[in-house]
């Protein structure tokens, strides 16, 4: 079966998250930890969490994927705006434990005019400081457009990251498909290939979850916008195919689509579901 669900607001805590989901026909969902641009994260309430691993439990809902807000900034030159990135993603890695076993997402940062390298350094010593042998959280690195000076514009940049993390065992990638095809990999007349080279230079086993997304801009573009499903330069075939490929097929989907109200995710989740081949 289809593993699939979109972003939800999380506002109403962990239960009605689960219960949209469902009744939206998805069977996991994406939601921020918390607000979008930072902010303090919402007291932890025991009594929703119990009742929502209960539901997930019922209702089939394996794994969901929190997303870290994408304010943060790892590799900022400013080392206070590192230290809060560091100290907000330990704090969200300790209330995932609340819900354990799922998926952590972050936009590994923008590197500004300090280059690559030294961005990548930044990012990889502050995943060495807040990765534990005890967390049961996988963090995954989102693979980005390559707006302004995003890291992990490409595969080899996420590698390297990963390949210089101290406990790799906890680390994994969510691919965006907006984002790789603005990056320029031809997911629309290249699959198989793209594929292959994730394979080759980061390893099919890191893959754990992919943002499912049409694009406003042709391949290439580096703008990261977002489109409907189907609605868009990648088009609905390509993304079929994503769905649908034996390597990709088994892996859950999350749709980031620029939808005005839950209920357009349910239009675009029956769509998908009727054309995912069981
Ligand atoms: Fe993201
Ligand atoms: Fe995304
Ligand atoms: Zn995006």
């Amino acid at each position: 079966m289809l593993k699939i669900g979109c972003h939800l607001s999380s506002s109403n805590g962990f239960l009605s998250m689960g219960q949209r989901a469902i009744a939206l026909g998805g069977n996991t969902f994406q939601f921020f930890t918390r607000n979008p641009r930072g902010g303090s994260a919402k007291p932890i309430d025991e009594h929703d969490i119990n009742s929502f691993l209960e539901f997930a439990k019922n209702n089939g809902i394996e794994k969901i994927l929190a997303h870290a807000p994408y304010t943060l900034n790892a590799c900022s030159a400013d080392p206070s705006i590192r230290e809060f990135a560091k100290n907000l993603m330990q704090d969200d890695l300790r209330c995932m434990e609340y819900v354990p076993g799922n998926y952590y997402n972050f936009h590994p940062g923008s590197h500004l005019k300090q280059g690559v390298d030294v961005g990548t350094e930044f990012i990889v010593n502050m995943l060495n400081e807040i990765i534990t042998e005890e967390q049961s959280t996988t963090i995954l690195l989102e693979t980005m457009a390559g707006k302004g000076s995003e890291i992990g514009r490409n595969f080899a940049e996420i590698a390297e990251i990963i390949k210089r993390v101290d406990i790799d065992s906890k680390v994994g990638v969510c691919l965006d498909t907006c984002h790789i095809w603005e990056a320029g990999y031809d997911i629309v007349n290249h699959l198989d290939d793209v594929i292959s080279e994730f394979d080759k230079v980061i390893g099919l086993d890191r893959l754990k979850t992919i943002h499912l997304n049409d694009s406003k801009n042709p391949i290439g573009s580096a703008k990261d916008r977002h489109e409907l499903i189907g609605k868009g330069y990648i088009g609905l075939e390509a993304l079929v195919a994503i769905i649908n490929h034996p390597k990709l097929r088994e892996l859950p989907f999350y749709l980031e689509t620029p939808q005005k109200e839950e209920k357009g995710y349910g239009e675009e989740i029956a769509l998908l579901r009727s054309l995912y081949v069981e």
